[in-house]
This record gives C-alpha cells, structure tokens and sequence, in this order.
C-alpha cells in the first residue's frame, strides 16, 4: 500500500471527530461498520479484545454471549472489568464497558450459554459471528449453527504466548469441523457419557494466556472482520498462526472433509410473527403441512432433547425437557435409589398425539430457534421471530423505548 501525503494536508481543513483517521483508510465504509450486526461469542481474554476493537472501530450493533460470572483471576486479561465488577456477568459488564467507549453503539447482553440458550435465530439476526472461546464442543456447534444461516464467523485460540485465528465462511468449505482430528473427536466425545447424560465440563478460563497474547489474536480476529465486511481477502477456509517465542508466523491450509457434518444451510428461511409461548407443536406442525403441500412432514428440532428419565429399579419416570448435553450425570440418578436412569430423547416431532399440545417454549429449546421441517427432498425453516423482541430487547430501534 503506498504512502499518500496529500491526504494528510488534506486533513487540515476536514472535520475532525471520533472515527476521521479511519475514513481516511480509502476503502473505509464507515456505514458499513456501523450497519454490521455482529454476534460476539465469550467475553473472557479474547472476547474482552474483540470488543474493546469494535466499540473502537465504530461497530454499532453487537451481541454479546457468555454465562460467566467475572472472578479476580479475569482481571489481568480483561481491559472491559474493573475490581468492582468481580462477582456480576461478563456479559453485562462488557456491554456497559462497550456503551463507555462507543455511546452510539447498541449492545445486547445475553447471559447465555451458546450451546443450550442461543436459539438459530441469533446466528439469522447476525451479518458475522466473532468466538472468544475455550473449547471445541461451543466452536462446533457455533459452526454448524453459522452455516445454517449461512453467516461467516471468525474464531481465535490462545494458550501461552501463542495464538490462532481463522476465519470460516459457509459454502466455502473447509469449515471448522473440517480442521478437527482423532484427538479432537476423543475429547469431545470424552464430555458425553454413554446415556447422554454430560460429565463435569472441563474448568473453564484456566487457560494460561498474557493479555499480549489475546491482544494479538482478538486484534486479527476484528482486523479480518473488518476486511470481510469490506469485500476484502480474508483468511477464508484458512488459520493464522502466531508463535509468541520467535514472533513467528505462518498461514496453514485445511482440507475439506468430504465426510464433514457441518456443510449444510437452509435454503428457505420463513420468520413468523408468533413467539414460542403461542405456537404448539402440532400447530407448527400444520402449518408446515400446508406450506410444503403434503401430510408426510417430520419437524426437526434444531438440537436433541432429552424428554423422560426412567429408573430400572423402582420404574418411576419424570418428564424433563432439557437440551442433550445440558443434563449432567449426578441429575440423571434415581433421587430414591440412586439408580443410572435411562435417557429417553427427542429431536424431531412429526404429528403424535403425544406432544402435540406442548407449546415451543416448553420442549428445552431456546427461544429464537428454527425447526426445520421436511418432506422428501423439500426443507423449510421455521424462525420463530415473534421471541426476538423478548431475547434482543435493547437490540430493538428505539422508537420501541
Ligand atoms: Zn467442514
Ligand atoms: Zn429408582
């Protein structure tokens, strides 16, 4: 890129406020940045980074996901969190942080976990998605959920002094599923046990990371956002890796996976105005009927539930409704005799009597969430678009407030 010094004499008698250093860069589409709506996943070292750069660069519509709450241990890698803040949701602090820095921007605090709380709807209301994460299990589901709504997300890792970053967009494999090996598989399959039920989740944050470190890979992360919403080369399909010892650092290739479970996005997407309060399941489901011209239809939930635990020994069911993976071990025994009980599941609902009459809030799925409904070859998303006021209230335009 050449250096242009009349634009700087230039500058002299140009309005100067917060962002005209950055209109000066001369693909810079400030209405661009302001216009992106990006969905921010983790708000710990990385996620902290993330942020801090688009309050910075203008970005004005931003949801931020994490469940945590802040510890002291948070505060030497995250620039947003303040020793008064220990003990409240990252989430919350972050997107009062972010209002600090860049008063006209909007930020949606959700305390969340991406894996059960986050419904497809969120990755729909997104241009991009941005992941300051920890582990495999919420960067794969991230991805498959990325490409069904067919929107680019862009993922950094940070161990050490040594970081990663990449950038994966739908239809354009290799994805994230694609980079992953045996070893990954074993440990993601290490979280599950053989009745679905989930083990102890890994300590969380006990990643040891520099504030340098997360400074560096959050500052690609943004940086490639920033190109991909411009039209610009991005890291597509590809990882940036940065070697803190040398201050080396190197592009590596992925292959794709012809295997790959991931590569898959809706085609027709239908937002409906109700909210999951007011839909049953079989009424959805009659709907589906009509749209797609047939009576054989199968609605597919978005991710498995686990619906009935029975005991083996006293025969006693309880009907539950919570997300596979969201069901730890010890809530699956018996609470009389201790018993392993056996997880009944559900993930798709296609007319039976049975739960017809449960309403779409009362499955264990997120509000905001698609079920996809088939027959034969034809697929429809449903959105269920009438949550969206209720989970991104402050998202919301203002004539609303
Ligand atoms: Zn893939
Ligand atoms: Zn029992």
């Amino acid at each position: 890129m050449s250096f242009r010094p009349e634009v700087t004499v230039a500058q002299s008698e140009v309005h100067e406020d917060r962002f005209s250093r950055l209109r000066l860069i001369p693909w810079w589409d400030e209405h661009r940045i302001q216009n992106t709506r990006v969905l921010v996943v983790g708000a710990g070292a990385l996620g902290n980074e993330v942020l801090k750069n688009l309050a910075l660069l203008g970005f004005q519509k931003i949801a931020i996901v994490d469940l945590d709450r802040i510890e002291e241990s948070n505060l030497s890698r995250a620039v947003l969190y303040r020793t008064s803040d220990v003990g409240r949701f990252k989430a919350e602090v972050a997107a009062d942080a972010m209002h600090a820095l860049s008063p006209q921007a909007t930020v949606q605090p959700l305390v969340a976990n991406v894996l059960y709380d986050c419904g497809l709807g969120l990755f729909h209301w997104s241009d991009l998605i941005i992941a300051g994460l920890d582990n495999r299990e919420a960067r794969l589901w991230i991805n498959r959920a990325a490409w069904k709504m067919g929107k680019p997300w862009i993922d950094g890792a940070i161990e050490g002094i040594n970081g990663i970053a990449r950038v994966f967009v739908p239809g354009a494999p290799p994805c994230y599923e694609c980079t992953l090996g045996e070893t990954d598989w074993a440990i993601l399959e290490r979280r599950m046990s053989c009745n679905l039920l989930a083990r102890e989740e890994e300590p969380a944050g006990r990643v040891p990371t520099t504030p340098t470190i997360s400074s560096i890979i959050a500052g690609v992360e943004v940086q490639e956002a920033v190109k991909l919403i411009h039209g610009l080369p991005t890291l597509s399909g590809r990882g940036y890796i940065f070697e803190g010892l040398n201050h080396t650092s190197y592009v590596v290739e992925y292959t794709q996976n012809s295997d790959c479970m991931s590569h898959h996005s809706f085609e027709e997407i239908v937002q409906l105005p109700q909210r999951s309060a007011e839909l049953t399941l079989l009424a959805l489901l009659e709907r589906a009927r009509q749209d797609l011209g047939q009576y054989e239809v199968v609605l597919e939930f978005s991710r498995d539930v686990i619906y009935k635990l029975s005991c083996p020994l006293c025969q006693e069911e309880q009907e539950l409704f919570a997300a596979v993976g969201s069901v730890r071990y010890d809530q699956g025994l018996c609470p009389r005799d201790g018993r392993v009980r056996v997880v009944t599941t559900m993930h798709n609902y296609s007319g039976e009597a049975e739960h017809g009459d449960r309403k779409l809030d009362a499955l264990g799925l997120p509000l905001f969430d698609a079920f996809i409904a088939r027959a034969g070859e034809r697929e429809i998303a449903y959105l269920i678009s009438g949550d969206e006021r209720h989970v991104l209230a402050a998202a919301q335009p203002r004539w609303e407030a």
